[in-house]
């Protein structure tokens, strides 16, 4: 077991404990932004070669099977706030695994999926978010690069976020002379002039051609309000 020093560096937050079982390029991605944001990190992994490399980044870092019952309750698993079960391939282990941690009543069991088909196990084994990290990356960068919009981010089903460029037809106007709400039934809730920072966006903000903005709003009329640009 490694333990880092100075994990938690924000005051005034909660540090939550959660453990990242399966540390290759999801699991040890996840894991280093969680200790980067400042919470306690317990990764584990089979692999002894993956747990030294990460020995110097996480709060503790294990080699362990944990599709073994005892070896989670070892390694105190049942105390976590939150698991992440990062194991794609390994379609049994991955079951095993989350079926075990929500046997020790863990309140936030999080698992990632490699197929729709291993979701839906996934779903019907009772784990409470499940993620699919290749799927929805991938409709992601698919929107950069037809070029429809500079991001695009599924908040919900039907709910999604965009980075796009402000519509001609908007230059020079104020956001509440523009009317996009009320017209094309999606907000714009942020805006960045040339080189500028994002900042919030105002009734009052002025919209020019070439600025970037952040839209939301539900897919249909997102959809069609990045037609505009
Ligand atoms: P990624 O795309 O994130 O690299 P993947 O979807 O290919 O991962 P796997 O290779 O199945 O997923 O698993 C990721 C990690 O989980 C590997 O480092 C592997 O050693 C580890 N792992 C697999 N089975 C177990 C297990 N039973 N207990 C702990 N760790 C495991």
């Amino acid at each position: 077991m490694a333990k880092q020093e100075g994990t938690t560096r924000r005051r005034g937050f909660h540090s939550a404990n959660v453990a990242v079982i399966g540390l290759g390029r999801f699991g040890s991605s996840l894991a280093r932004e969680l200790v980067e944001s400042g919470h306690q990190v317990l990764g584990i992994d089979t692999d002894d070669r993956i747990v030294q490399n990460l020995a110097p980044v996480l709060t503790h870092v294990v080699a362990a099977d944990t599709t073994d019952e005892e070896t989670l309750k070892e390694l105190g698993l049942a105390d976590v706030d939150s698991a992440v079960v990062a194991i794609g391939a390994d379609l049994e282990a991955s079951i095993l695994t989350t079926s075990l941690l929500l046997q020790l009543g863990i309140k936030n069991v999080w698992a990632k999926a490699n197929s729709a088909s291993h979701g839906r196990i996934l779903q019907q084994l009772g784990a409470h978010h499940v993620v699919f990290p290749e799927l929805e990356m991938g409709k992601r960068v698919a929107h950069q690069v037809s070029g429809e919009s500079l991001d695009y981010v599924t908040i919900d089903e039907d709910f999604v976020m965009i980075k796009t460029y402000v519509p001609d037809r908007f230059d020079g106007m104020t956001l509440a002379e523009a009317k996009i709400r009320a017209n094309h039934g999606v907000t714009v809730v942020a805006t960045k002039q040339g080189e500028k920072k994002y900042s919030t966006a105002f009734p009052e903000t002025v919209l020019h051609r070439g600025d970037q903005i952040v839209v939301a709003g539900p897919k249909a009329p997102l959809d069609l309000f990045c037609q505009l640009v």
